[in-house]
């Protein structure tokens, strides 16, 4: 299968295949120790971080950096606890949006043009924690 999702997230992700129905770029973040609740940290730059609660492994869910087509400002990046994370931890959804193929174009999955982050509840409800457009 092909993984449209950015290289950073190799090997922390499990296809969301329940999600699947609204948009197949949609992966539940599981951490390599196996562990899948997070406690979410975004910094004044933009990015997400996830840090795994079993083994305090930092995942990076999104950091302009790492994509083609957007800009990241210069300077010390500075983390703190996602506010929007109102279950600590709690599983991760990340999605990620592409733009048009273009014919003269080779595709890279690098090149996202939106990321959205959902937490998932104990309750199973999902909520919009993160909604970034990349360029
Ligand atoms: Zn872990």
């Amino acid at each position: 299968m092909t993984f449209l999702h950015p290289d950073h997230l190799d090997s922390y992700t499990r296809d969301a295949f329940s999600w699947k129905t609204h948009n197949e770029n949609c992966y539940l973040l599981s951490c390599t120790c196996a562990g899948q609740e997070f406690n979410l940290f975004e910094s004044d730059l933009q990015s997400v971080l996830a840090e795994c609660a079993g083994c305090q492994n930092r995942i990076t869910v999104y950091d302009l950096e790492n994509y083609p087509a957007a800009i990241k400002l210069q300077g010390a990046e500075s983390f703190s606890p996602m506010v929007s994370q109102l279950e600590r931890p709690s599983r991760i959804l990340a999605t990620f949006e592409y733009g048009p193929p273009e014919d003269d174009v080779v595709f890279d999955r690098n090149d996202i043009t939106w990321c959205q982050i959902h937490a998932l509840l104990a309750d199973g409800s999902k909520i919009l924690v993160f909604d970034d457009e990349t360029c």
